[in-house]
């Protein structure tokens, strides 16, 4: 089965072309084509096209992201289509991710991806965002088998755990306001780093060499980071011109103390639930002090650290063509196939 996947929820437009292989995998023709890309199990990822709008100190506008979303579609098509060596013709059906995300993008990416289905008149496969993110983690990580998730994104910030009775994901914790991703983003763009953006805030909390006391909200297993947002834009930025704290102070102190509430949760989660793995997904997965603090965690507690591979943890449509293979194998398909800006992983049924 050969899946083409789209993914358009935030500021990446990607075009992927996955594979399963029935049998002997090694044998097939299209197997033979792509036998130097990166084997997932007997999934196998053909391409994986990508371009991201870049960020700017205005942020992401939606309609901007929209443009920048049509024009790329046409082009990385070609592209997937060229490194995987497959023709459209090849193709059995296409997935989307559906949502969770941005209005303006996910409906690039369903047109694109709905017109695809019609002209080819193969099965249009609507896929959530977030369980594409969790599928590609698991998919990578073969060797954890039922892992308390740790989903960290721009949008979203989830604690999981799958619920193999009523075969969904069940939120254990979560953030009430902004996803981990979006602090750290606006962060960035708030005090003026290069890039703007959580990658800036990283680069900058590692010239720090002070830690400044922050406002620690946490509930439970549920966080809160917009009040910590607010603290920081009006107690602590104004005071860089007067030299009490340097920006990079202020980057260190944020991811620090963001971090060691989510870490918090974590742990209580960890306890509560009994796991021995933890799997970590998302964009932020790639944060190697959020790695080194959850490690420490699985150390304390003897549980086994999973992180999904630093180029699936990002938004891409590979994790998207995965996931449409497995609910088209397991006939596990939502009733709507129009995007949803507020898809919730704990609606999705994973039935495979
Ligand atoms: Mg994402």
């Amino acid at each position: 089965m050969i899946v083409l996947g789209i993914e358009s929820t935030a500021h990446t437009f990607s075009v992927a072309i996955v594979q399963k292989s029935k049998g002997l995998s090694k044998t097939s023709k299209a197997t033979k084509r792509a036998k130097t890309k990166r084997q997932l199990s007997s999934i196998e990822v053909l391409a994986n096209a990508s371009d991201k709008y870049a960020s700017t100190l205005e942020g992401y506008i939606p309609r901007k992201l929209a443009d920048h979303h049509a024009e790329a579609f046409p082009k990385l098509l070609q592209q997937a289509l060229s490194d995987s060596s497959i023709s459209l013709s090849e193709i059995d059906a296409i997935a989307f991710s559906q949502g969770s995300g941005i209005g303006h993008c996910l409906h690039v990416g369903y047109v694109a991806a709905k017109t695809l289905s019609t002209m080819l008149k193969i099965p249009l496969v609507p896929v959530s965002h977030s369980i594409g993110h969790i599928e590609i983690g698991r998919e990578f990580n073969c060797e954890t088998n039922d892992p308390l998730v740790v989903y960290v994104s721009g949008g979203n910030t989830q604690i999981l755990g799958l619920d193999k009775k009523n075969s969904k994901y069940h939120v254990y914790g979560e953030t009430s306001d902004i996803g981990i991703g979006n602090f750290l983003d606006v962060l960035g763009r708030k005090l003026e780093l290069k890039p703007s953006d959580a990658v800036g805030v990283v680069n900058a909390a590692q010239l720090a060499s002070k830690y400044i006391e922050m406002p620690y909200t946490i509930r439970g297993m549920n966080l809160a980071f917009s009040g910590l947002l607010t603290y920081i834009e009006k107690k602590l930025i104004p005071q860089i011109e007067t030299k009490k704290f340097t920006k990079e102070e202020i980057a260190f102190s944020s991811q620090e103390t963001a971090f060691a509430m989510l870490c918090e949760a974590v742990e209580r989660a960890l306890c509560h639930t009994n796991k021995k793995e933890i799997l970590l997904c998302g964009g932020n997965a790639r944060n190697a002090r959020l790695q080194e603090m959850l490690k420490e965690i699985c150390r304390e507690h003897n549980v086994h650290f999973a992180c999904t591979s630093f180029e699936y943890s990002g938004d891409q449509a590979a994790m998207i063509g995965l996931t449409g293979i497995k609910m088209l194998e397991s006939k596990c398909l939502p009733k709507y196939e129009a995007p949803v800006q507020r898809l919730r992983t704990d609606l999705t049924h994973v039935c495979w």
